[in-house]
């Protein structure tokens, strides 16, 4: 049990993270401006599916499926719950963990639903995932704009109204500070190397030239699927409920040593997440366990086993399948774990920018 007067006595985030502030009685910031999240309503869901059911698609909505526990429970939700048509399907970044491949195709086969697979020419993508990596210190920024550009063109292209996504309204605040997810850094990350051609960057992005703005257009439109975080809207069960549900309805299975890990469907996370752990001086998990602590999921306690586990399994040399495959030495994650944090961070698309300034006015006056 750590008792590091550093940390807030509540949750176990420490005042080494950037942003977090403890307080003389013990609490971080955090803890003290905590409110437990209020859905917005079933009935507010009902009526979007209602307006969908009417559009007579041959799909209802479309399900991004990862094989983790919040996708899957998303499946059970749309298909199992509330009868919607639906298509899935599963962008494959190259990692996708063999626990993840048999729970996509049980819990497919379980709700008697469509599925895709979409994947990238295998030597483009760990090309990209390598030059990224050497020069920003990170992956999962490419592998984002991936799903986001597949699930956008497989809802353009089988005219599905709906995109149902799984975010966690309880796992708001992960501390991603680099905003890595902007298709005008990418570019220009990708711009530093010469043998990536602008031919290879397209066949990427499938919408060179998509922002913020002609994203919100396309779906208002209609072209593009509306995108529904559902879970915003229902009163969720925990996550070790969610577990138990998609186990018995779906099949689903975890590994035994990855309890409250939501990405073990990526074989790269452990990786990502040491280099990480490196750059930022802390574990991403920290402030998930601590979102949980609050949430009253786990006690601190049970968090800081969860880390201290963490410590002892994570080894470099269990990384050797994923540094193969990007093409890295143990020297280069050296390297790449002293790139500074929000390195081409000014690197934002001017339309970006000035979208993320409205959607917070707008965001503000709502409240
Ligand atoms: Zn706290």
């Amino acid at each position: 049990m750590n008792t590091d007067k550093n940390s807030c006595k509540k949750c176990i985030l420490n005042n080494q993270i950037k942003g977090v502030v403890i307080d003389n009685d013990g609490c971080c910031n955090y803890c003290k401006s905590f409110k437990p999240f209020e859905p917005y309503g079933e009935s507010e869901l009902l009526k979007i599916f209602r307006k969908t059911k009417k559009k007579k698609g041959i799909y209802d909505a479309l399900v991004p499926l990862s094989g983790g526990k919040d996708s899957t429970y998303v499946l059970f939700l749309a298909a199992k719950k509330y009868n919607l048509n639906v298509l899935t399907y599963t962008y494959d970044n190259g990692f996708v963990s063999d626990y993840a491949k048999q729970n996509i195709k049980t819990s497919v086969e379980t709700c008697k639903v469509d599925h895709i697979w979409v994947k990238h020419d295998e030597e483009l993508i760990y090309n990209l995932y390598n030059i990224v990596l050497k020069l920003s210190g990170e992956i999962c920024g490419v592998c984002g704009i991936g799903i986001e550009r597949t699930m956008l063109k497989i809802s353009e292209a089988y005219k599905i109204p709906l995109i149902l996504l799984g975010h966690s309204p309880t796992e708001e605040n992960s501390f991603t500070s680099e905003n890595i997810y902007d298709q005008y850094r990418l570019k220009t990350i990708l711009k530093k190397d010469k043998n990536i051609t602008q031919q290879m960057v397209n066949r990427f992005l499938i919408y060179p030239n998509l922002n913020y703005i002609k994203s919100y257009l396309f779906t208002k439109i209609g072209r593009f699927g509306k995108k529904v975080n559902i879970l915003y809207y229902l009163d969720n069960p925990t996550d070790k409920e969610i577990g138990k549900i998609i186990k018995e309805e779906m099949g689903w299975i975890e590994p035994s040593e990855t309890e409250y890990t939501r990405h073990f469907d990526c074989i790269a996370e452990p990786l990502t997440n040491y280099i990480r752990e490196k750059r930022f001086g802390y574990s991403r998990r920290l402030p998930q366990l601590s979102n949980m602590i609050r949430n009253n999921e786990i006690s601190r306690e049970q968090a800081f086993n969860i880390i201290w586990n963490d410590n002892e399994r994570i080894q470099v040399n269990s990384f050797n399948e994923v540094m193969e495959k990007l093409n890295i030495t143990e020297n280069d994650i050296e390297s790449i774990s002293k790139i500074p944090v929000n390195v081409f961070s000014g690197e934002v698309s001017f339309s970006n920018r000035v979208f993320a300034k409205v959607r917070k006015i707008l965001k503000r006056q709502a409240h």
